[in-house]
């Protein structure tokens, strides 16, 4: 059962709050039925929160996850088995539930039968939100991540081996919100809120507070931007939840946060000579390019046949053992395409060799990949 020290774990959020929310915060003793575990800068747990917030619900209590020891802790992923927010805790029914999808449809239904947030199966609103619930769920969300996480392990980007390839596609996406929102609005299905207003607004602040810090622009159409202005300025519920996410998004300003993600805090500005070679300022000889990389022959060949392989775009790579894990993409590109340059160059046999460091030979700071042969290579190299 819920605690004094729950409303502790949220007093922060607690002073972003509308007295309402402070309502459904405080309301320990009478144990409410539904446990929502969330925190203000989860634009997921978000969605809940605004659709709680339309309809000013008194009966779920809103906690954070280090109530049950924070999102990795074996009672919170008992909640939610992927340990992330937001998850719903539904005391009389005894469900657990993970997705604010599923959690949003189940409380729009709940506490209100009917209406916006839950218009009726195979009604034209019906489609309407779940069309932009879906763009929402499948084509952005996968991905904002590139907006905000430091170093993510893996696949981080869904498809995508970089922040950058992210990022384009997470604007390209976010233009085509204009396809689906209603032209008189002013929400985006039209006169009323809906699920589909809860689903885009939190990830459209995170997406309007995070492109520019990396030099790119939030751009939508504009009946998209009119909504997307009307509740940042006008709607009483989109200025709170704007206010929850973003100055949630501010306190990790505050803590550096964005100073170790490159392109955001942490900038690599520094021009080299490939950087020349990759605008056509200086003249190579290309052997290989494609998005990603660049392959052209030494200005001072080692072997009959020496080309290097290069990222365009640098990302902080001036040397390998900067490599961090949103890196892995970009260097498993650069070695995949190993064999294509040596095609292109017309070696059969041939040695791939990384320079790391002055003390090895390193002479231009721009990660490079030297594909060398067109003749014996004797070994050790020395
Ligand atoms: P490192 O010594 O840093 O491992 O390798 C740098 C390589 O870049 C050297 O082999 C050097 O010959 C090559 N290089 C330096 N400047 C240029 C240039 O302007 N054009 C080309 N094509 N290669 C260059």
């Amino acid at each position: 059962m819920l605690s004094r020290r729950a409303l502790l774990c949220l007093t922060p959020a607690l002073a972003l709050q509308a007295p309402s929310a402070r309502r459904l915060t405080t309301r320990m003793s009478a144990a409410p039925p539904y446990t929502l575990y969330d925190l203000p800068v989860s634009n997921n747990g978000a969605r809940v929160r605004m659709l709680l917030y339309y309809k000013d619900v008194k009966d779920v209590e809103i906690v954070s996850p280090m109530e049950l020891g924070g999102l990795r802790s074996e009672d919170y992923l008992k909640v939610n088995p992927q340990g992330k927010m937001p998850a719903l805790s539904c005391r009389d029914e005894n469900e657990l539930v993970p997705e604010s999808d599923t959690i949003a449809r189940f409380l729009g239904g709940k506490f209100d039968a009917g209406g916006a947030f839950s218009p009726p199966a195979g009604s034209i609103e019906a489609l309407k939100a779940d069309r932009l619930c879906r763009h929402h769920d499948v084509y952005l969300a996968p991905i904002q991540g590139c907006l905000y996480k430091a170093s993510p392990q893996g696949q981080a980007y869904g498809a995508f081996p970089t922040r950058d390839a992210a990022l384009d596609e997470f604007q390209k996406q976010l233009k085509l919100i204009e396809r689906y929102a209603d032209e008189t609005g002013p929400y985006l299905c039209g006169a009323a809120p809906s699920q589909a207003d809860c689903a885009l607004f939190p990830t459209l602040i995170f997406a309007d507070t995070m492109l520019p810090k990396f030099d790119r622009e939030f751009t939508v159409g504009p009946n998209t931007q009119k909504w997307f202005d009307m509740l940042k300025s006008t709607d009483p519920v989109g200025q709170r939840i704007y206010d929850e996410v973003h100055s949630a998004l501010e306190g990790w300003a505050g803590k550096g946060r964005w100073d170790t993600i490159h392109g955001a805090g942490l900038r690599d500005t520094e021009e080299t000579i490939f950087d020349k070679i990759v605008a056509g300022d200086i003249p190579s000889e290309k052997v290989y390019e494609d998005d990603l990389c660049l392959a052209f022959k030494d200005v001072a060949p080692c072997a009959p046949v020496h080309v290097l392989l290069i990222p365009k775009h640098r990302n902080d790579l001036s040397q390998l053992r900067k490599a961090q894990p949103e890196h892995v993409g970009l260097l498993g590109h650069l070695m995949s395409k190993v064999g294509a340059v040596a095609e292109a160059a017309g070696l059969d046999d041939y040695r791939v060799v990384v320079n790391d460091g002055a003390g090895a030979g390193q002479t231009v700071f721009h990660l490079h990949v030297h594909v060398i042969g067109g003749r014996e290579l004797a070994w050790p190299p020395g």
